[in-house]
């Protein structure tokens, strides 16, 4: 399927943007936190033709390409539609008026935690922003696509998917401060170590628009109001002697957000030391943290971790929001293999769906890549 065979013309810009991984820094984005995504491979590219009229028409090769239809007078956050309302919410917060016709095709994994979410907002958005020539940059950008995300679809994720689909270079880490969205690039070159980052996708989706997410988003933001101070600025002395303050479940959110934000500054530094025993560490200790104070990791995602860890790995770690998707280890190339049958065959004997496995090395951001 294509533009031109379900909507019987050429489109008028073609634009692409990648998923990614996050090294480490999970769930604080929105904590005000550092965190250390990179762009991957996998890719969703759209097609947009404006129209003559109101009317907006969409279609997506990963749903059939059946045919969605919506005006632009109809955009409001809560509007109709599934996966349509991530497009349709980028249209809404970048504030296009004119009727369009939107072809997707999504390479990125969908619900596995690689952000095929921002890949399909951020591949829209680049091509409205080129399409219209409004001259927006990657930054606000990055803040109109998680206004969609947050308002339109509502889901309340953090700045962080969009900004690396986004800003991502290749051969390159993001660390992307999420407090005022400033990045410094970050050189990773694992296969110059004979290192491989696997990611490996347990297939068990658990959808991220629920309460969960909300609720730890939450959580963090009660342990701050309560402590005076943002995740960022606590450091785990001052959680330990407010503690008293904060509920158990607070306490034991906020120690995560705390500890993680020193675990990214670490891993920036390891990285550009090239200790990469050390930045295995690091990923164990995300992988605990998300475990067993943030509670958003699940049984497959364990299993993945923990078999990659037994079978020679440097360090693993889930990585995404959670309760399932995908997690990533860190290993010598030459052990890729048996680990990845290794972990296979965990799944199989723990009645689990049989894992996929990918692997990239970071890639570019988004970009245009036609246009009339
Ligand atoms: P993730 O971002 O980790 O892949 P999310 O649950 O945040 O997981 O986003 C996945 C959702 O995004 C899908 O369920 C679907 O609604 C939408 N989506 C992403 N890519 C596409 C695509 N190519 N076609 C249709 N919908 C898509
Ligand atoms: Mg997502």
């Amino acid at each position: 399927m294509s533009f031109q065979s379900i909507f019987g013309s050429d489109p008028d810009v073609v634009a692409a943007a990648p998923g990614r991984i996050n090294l480490i820094g999970e769930h604080i984005d929105y904590s005000d936190g550092f965190v250390l995504p990179f762009a991957i491979s996998s890719r969703t590219t759209v097609a947009i033709k404006k129209r003559n009229d109101q009317k907006i028409r969409l279609a997506s090769a990963q749903r059939h390409s059946t045919i969605f239809e919506s005006s632009i007078g109809q955009l409001h956050p809560g509007a109709e539609g599934k996966w349509e309302r991530y497009p349709l919410g980028v249209i809404w917060a970048l504030g296009v008026k004119d009727g369009l016709d939107i072809f997707v095709d999504g390479r990125v994994p969908l619900g596995a935690g690689l952000s095929s979410s921002a890949a399909l907002e951020c591949s829209v958005a680049v091509a409205l922003n080129h399409l219209f020539d409004l001259k927006l940059t990657n930054t606000e950008l990055a803040k109109l696509t998680q206004k969609a995300e947050n308002d339109f679809v509502g889901m309340p994720c953090g700045i962080m998917d969009q900004s690396i689909s986004l800003m991502g270079q290749a051969g390159h880490a993001l660390l992307l401060d999420c407090r005022d969205l400033s990045t410094k690039l970050i050189p990773i070159d694992l296969a110059a170590s004979d290192l491989e980052l696997l990611i490996i996708d347990t297939q068990a989706h658990h959808s991220l628009v629920d309460g969960g997410y909300a609720e730890r988003r939450g959580n963090c933001e009660a342990a701050a109001a309560k402590l005076g101070k943002s995740m960022r600025e606590l450091n785990l002395a001052e959680l330990e002697s407010g503690k008293s303050k904060l509920t158990e479940v607070e306490y034991r959110r906020a120690r995560h957000a705390v500890t993680e934000i020193a675990r990214v500054l670490e891993c920036v530094k390891a990285l550009e030391e090239k200790d990469f025993a050390l930045v295995g560490k690091l990923l164990n200790g995300s992988h605990q943290s998300l475990r067993d104070d943030y509670n958003v990791s699940c049984p497959e995602l364990d299993l993945a971790a923990d078999t990659a860890n037994s079978n020679g790995a440097l360090g693993a770690r889930m990585i995404g929001g959670g309760y399932g998707g995908s997690a990533i280890a860190l290993l010598k190339k030459e052990d890729v293999d048996s680990v990845k049958g290794k972990i296979a065959e965990a799944f199989t004997k723990a009645g689990f769906r049989n894992p996929r496995f990918f692997s990239s090395s970071p890639a570019s951001g988004a970009s245009v890549i036609e246009c009339k």
